[in-house]
């Protein structure tokens, strides 16, 4: 098959990589496919076909467990072996990272990662990627078929087509893999989802305790907020079950006001599509301030408390 092929274990992103992939085949006169490997085949995969796919390939073993990176890599490698497709759009999680990576080194295929666009000439590959976390832009030419780029959730958009979409199964050798889970843990849910907040109170390192945070809960009520917080405060105080950033949660508040947040550019990712941005920190050098719509120096266990006082005095509200 000439064309591209599309793989993530998540299914909406699937069918968002499935819509720009169907607009750059059709202008290239060029085949749509999805893949599917899991332990077994659930009856409506065919439904990729209303969102652009000609063809769903899928792989059932047992080894297709727990998303094993060995195996996944058996399975999808084995795939594009067979169905020889143009580029391989694969979806950016951590497991679609670590697989697409392991595929191209075992393809000796090159692989652009985090994409943000690409085009196909005469079955070659030019990726436009994010790099420094979507501080700036490459460009990349990829000289091998097949090709593989990855690319992040809502990059690109799902388009229902209404199509039919043929199911084929592929027998690809998956082996017995060295690497084993033992264990799985479902991580614990932040109950709320931040992603969806109109207002953010954004806590990092500079908040002295967990005994400090009714301090932020206070100013988020004020605006139906919700508290969240940097990598830190989350993976090594534990204060929290998520965090904001490039490995966690991206936010579009209307306002988010940081607290005690250096402005490293892993965490500034996870709120810079706020509307507004106002930072306190003690420091008024941190680099969060250049990244800020206003800021603030002062210390945030004597600034806040007033400035909620003062907000709630003036009865407030999102613009
Ligand atoms: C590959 C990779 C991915 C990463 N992904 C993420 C990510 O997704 N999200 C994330 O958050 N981080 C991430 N990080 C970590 C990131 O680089 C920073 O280390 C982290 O964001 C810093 O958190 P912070 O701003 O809370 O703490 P710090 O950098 O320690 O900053 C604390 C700030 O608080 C200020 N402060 C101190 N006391 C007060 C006070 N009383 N009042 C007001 N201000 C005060 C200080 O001046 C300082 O600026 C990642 C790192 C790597 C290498």
């Amino acid at each position: 098959m000439a064309g591209i092929l599309v793989y993530s274990e998540k299914q909406q992103l699937v069918r968002e990589l499935l819509g720009k992939a169907r607009q750059i085949a059709d202008e290239k006169g060029t085949a749509v496919a999805a893949v599917y490997l899991g332990e077994s085949i659930p009856a409506d995969v065919a439904e990729f076909g209303d969102w652009g796919a000609d063809t769903v390939y899928t792989v059932a073993s047992p080894l297709l467990v727990g998303l094993n990176p060995e195996t996944y890599t058996d399975a999808l490698a084995g795939v594009i072996e067979q169905v020889e497709p143009d580029l391989v759009l694969v979806g950016a999680t951590k497991s679609g990272l670590e697989i697409s990576a392991r595929v191209a080194a075992r393809l000796g295929a090159g692989v652009a990662s985090f994409c943000v666009d690409f085009s196909l000439d005469h079955g070659f590959v030019t990726a436009d990627c994010m790099i420094y976390s979507g501080v700036g832009k490459n460009t990349y030419k990829i000289k091998t078929q097949p090709a593989l780029a990855t690319v992040n959730a809502a990059v690109f958009t799902a388009v229902e087509t209404g199509g039919v979409a043929k199911v084929t199964a592929v027998d690809a050798a998956i082996k017995e893999p060295a690497l084993k889970i033992i264990e799985y843990k479902e991580k614990a849910a932040a109950g709320v989802k931040w992603e969806d907040a109109p207002m953010i109170v954004d806590v990092g390192q500079g908040m002295n305790s967990q005994d400090d945070l009714p301090i932020a809960e206070s100013l988020a009520a004020l605006f139906d907020g919700q508290v969240a917080c940097s990598r830190p405060v989350s993976s090594e105080r534990d204060w929290f079950p998520e965090w904001l950033g490039l490995s966690g949660k991206r936010v579009h508040a209307d306002l988010t006001v940081t607290l005690g947040i250096s402005g490293s550019v892993q965490h500034v990712v996870g709120i810079r599509d706020s509307k507004t941005i106002i930072a306190v920190n003690t420091d008024e050098n941190a680099g969060i301030f250049s990244q800020a719509d206003y800021g603030v120096v002062a210390d945030l266990h004597e600034f806040v408390p007033i400035f909620t006082d003062v907000l709630k005095a003036k009865s407030a509200k999102l613009a």
